[in-house]
């Protein structure tokens, strides 16, 4: 097998006995080599470099030159390096041995010789020397392609150590390492180190390749990916090839910028924001834990939209977005980082969501809903102009109101709309009853949209009388809406509906514009007109441009602003404090006076009312109503009516329908009434001939004409 090639491969020896390199030469020419023979190491080098032999076999004594010198010699001469050499010593001569080792001899033979096996041994050292070069040469081979190699390769022990390292060309280094053999531990990253370690172990448990992906901040504060292959190696090593995928994960991220991002706020989009859900209901249903799906529209977004354009409505929508994500993520940091795993998404236009996982209970999320208003309020200044901007939310949780996305979504939006309804900037929770009702507000408010169209409301009028002196002082104007059936609608029907679906804007412009024409209609017609009071919901107080509205209608119609006197409720005095008194303020600057309606419903006190500038106080129906039979009633109403002369503001007292009634509003000193005891609300021309058309100014308490 050595000597497969056509030529014999030459074989030098070297000893002074000329019998024993006689045998020599008998045997190795008898095993097929091609025999050299010389007797001193002098000589012995001079055929190495002449014939370039397989093999050499040295003597150790020997004249001119020994065979230690030679065998040195022929290490370094060319070609000399790997060429086995073998010592021929003397049995016991273990210095020689050792000597011959450091001369560079690859093996010896012991003398005496055994011939008969003395030509095996020769062809399997040969042999040896042979597969070592092939190893050699192999490992050249590897050692240049690895070196080639874009990859970092790593050998791994069974002890999760580094045992080998062949760095490759990154263009990002991988974290420094200490160097030698060093633990996995000691190179990366807990997170990233533990991940190294589970997949050493998987692959030397199952003996399959495992692959994992690991993101590593540099200190430039750059962040490079890699991917990892683990692999089995030799000796229960595992073999872990790293190679930088950072290019790649940039180009995947753009993709999924594109695809799951939006692209106004660079917040997650609709299509993301299921995905998140998704994961969150899937470990809700694992562990018997709870999900919140928030949802955020804003409030009038769109009349920003409309009236100052899409440039500047989206410049909001940015700042908007970027206060909402900053507030959540604030409260993550609070927080377990799994409390809020996903972020806001933008569902689109002016909506916003996010998800809450395993929350304590419903006060948390109402508190943190409560917290993004507040953010939220705060005011948005955008190229020169300055936005108040206030968010309805709605929230629906898993499991109880929705088993998916879907469901939880569209359930988030139905208590969004609720929120709403209930005069916006506010946060409802959904309940199963809400769906119907809100279905049966859409057909409530397809109408009242139909009406406002085919201007199917009108206003009756309620007299307002001076207490004693029976004298017309003002009247309530109170929006009818009749069918097309011809019926009367009434207006608590209707106008919570209004409220909640914004409509209440138009019909409360449409209401101030009707007031107004009549009232400087009567003014001219006759030498003395009623005060004509128009009820103000607190949408229209907040939402519109009040003031705008109020003026515009008051000029339109010609008239003075003292014919109008406006009706507001406690909770547009609760709202917001300081914006509440500037507006009023500047009402009451141009002559109309304010009362406030319902009172004694709310929650307001009389000395809160102090810091208002209004006029008048309309003592609620009902306590009105409990006089006769409620002590507590007439107590309440004796104390409104002493507290409200303190303030100096005129009380009227509403739903007045019995003498008995009038007659103790009287002895308390309340200075008008309202109600069925003198008239109803009346259309305005039946208005017109009992009230105005008449030579009568005062009238007796029971109208003749009260039906
Ligand atoms: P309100 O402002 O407190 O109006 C007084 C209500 O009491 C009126 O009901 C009136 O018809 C009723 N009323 C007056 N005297 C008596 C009485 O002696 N007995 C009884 N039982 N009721 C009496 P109406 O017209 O049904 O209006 C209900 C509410 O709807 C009003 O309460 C007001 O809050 C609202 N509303 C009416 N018109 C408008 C409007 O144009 N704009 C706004 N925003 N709200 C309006
Ligand atoms: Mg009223
Ligand atoms: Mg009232």
């Amino acid at each position: 097998m050595i000597n497969a090639g056509d030529e014999r491969e030459t074989i030098v020896i070297a000893d002074d006995d000329p019998t024993i390199r006689a045998v020599m030469r008998a045997a190795l020419e008898k095993g097929g080599f091609s025999v050299v023979d010389v007797d001193n190491g002098e000589l012995a080098c001079a055929a190495f470099a002449r014939h370039q032999p397989a093999i050499v076999l040295l003597d150790v004594e020997m004249p001119v030159m020994d065979g230690f010198k030679a065998c040195a010699e022929i290490r370094r001469s060319p070609g000399g390096e790997t060429v086995p050499v073998v010592m021929v010593t003397g049995r016991d001569d273990i210095e020689a041995v050792d000597e011959a080792y450091r001369a560079g001899a690859t093996d010896f033979i012991a003398k005496p010789i055994n011939w008969p096996i003395f030509g095996h041994r020769v062809q399997y050292i040969l042999r040896a020397s042979h597969d070592y070069q092939q190893l050699r040469r192999t490992e050249a081979k590897n050692n240049v392609l690895l070196d080639a190699m874009p990859d970092c390769v790593v050998v791994i022990d069974a002890d999760d150590h580094v045992t080998d390292l062949i760095p490759g060309t990154f263009e990002n280094p991988l974290p420094r390492h200490p160097g030698g053999i060093f633990a996995v531990t000691d190179w990366f990253p807990e997170k990233i180190a533990k991940a190294w370690c589970k997949a050493r172990k998987s692959v030397a448990k199952n003996g399959k390749p495992v692959s994992i992906e690991f993101a590593f901040d540099d200190l430039q504060g750059g962040r490079s990916y890699y991917e990892t292959r683990f692999a089995p190696y030799v000796d229960r090593h595992i073999l872990a090839m790293v190679s930088e995928i950072t290019a790649r994960k940039r180009a995947e991220q753009r993709i999924r910028r594109l695809a799951f991002y939006d692209n106004l706020t660079g917040l997650p989009n609709r299509q993301a924001f299921r995905h998140q859900v998704d994961g969150l209901l899937a470990e809700a249903r694992k562990d018997d834990s709870r999900v919140a799906v928030v949802y955020i529209d804003l409030d009038n977004f769109k009349r920003i939209n409309d009236t100052l354009g899409h440039t500047i409505g989206d410049g909001v929508i940015k700042a908007i977005a970027e206060r909402l994500s900053k507030s959540i993520r604030r409260r993550t940091e609070e927080q377990d980082e799994d409390d809020i795993p996903t972020g806001v998404a933008r569902l689109g236009g002016d909506e916003f969501a996010f998800a809450i996982h395993d929350f304590d209970d419903d006060g948390v999320l109402r508190s943190i809903a409560e917290r993004i208003g507040d953010q939220l309020r705060k005011p948005v200044t955008h190229d020169g102009h300055e936005f108040v901007v206030t968010p309805s939310v709605g929230i629906s949780v898993f499991p109880e109101d929705g088993e998916c996305v879907e469901d939880l979504l569209k359930n988030a939006d139905v208590a969004m709309y609720q929120a709403k309804d209930a005069g916006r900037d506010s946060v409802r929770f959904y309940s199963g009853t809400m769906s119907i009702r809100s279905l049966h507000g859409l057909a409530l408010e397809r109408d009242l949209r139909k009406a406002l169209e085919d201007d199917a409301f009108e206003l009756h009028y309620q007299p307002k009388l001076e207490l004693g002196s029976g004298r017309l002082v003002g009247a309530e104007a109170l929006i009818r809406w009749q069918n097309d059936e011809g019926e009367y609608i009434p207006p608590g029907t209707f106008i919570p509906m209004a409220e909640e679906s914004g409509l209440i804007i138009p019909i409360g412009d449409w209401v101030l514009r009707e007031a107004c024409q009549q009232a400087n209609q009567w003014h001219q017609k006759y030498s003395f007109a009623p005060r004509i009071a128009v009820n103000i919901s607190s949408q229209q107080f907040y939402q519109s441009d009040l003031q705008q509205t109020v003026m515009k209608a008051l000029f339109e119609a010609g008239a003075k602003p003292s014919l109008l006197q406006l009706e507001l409720t406690e909770s547009i005095l609760m709202r917001d404090v300081g914006k509440t008194i500037a507006m009023l303020e500047y009402l009451k600057n141009t002559g109309i006076t304010l009362a406030i309606d319902d009172f004694g419903t709310g929650y307001s006190s009389l000395s809160y009312l102090k810091r208002f500038p209004i006029d008048a106080l309309k003592i609620d129906r009902s306590f009105v109503m409990d006089l006769e039979a409620s002590n507590d009633s007439a107590t309440i109403c004796a104390a409104i009516i002493a507290m409200a002369r303190e303030l100096n503001l005129t009380v009227i007292a509403e739903g007045v329908e019995t003498v008995s009634q009038a007659e103790f509003l009287q002895a308390q000193d309340c200075d008008q009434i309202q109600g069925y005891l003198f008239s109803k609300p009346v259309p305005a021309s039946e208005f017109e001939q009992r009230f105005l058309a008449t030579s009568e100014t005062h009238f007796a308490l029971e109208s003749a004409g009260k039906g």
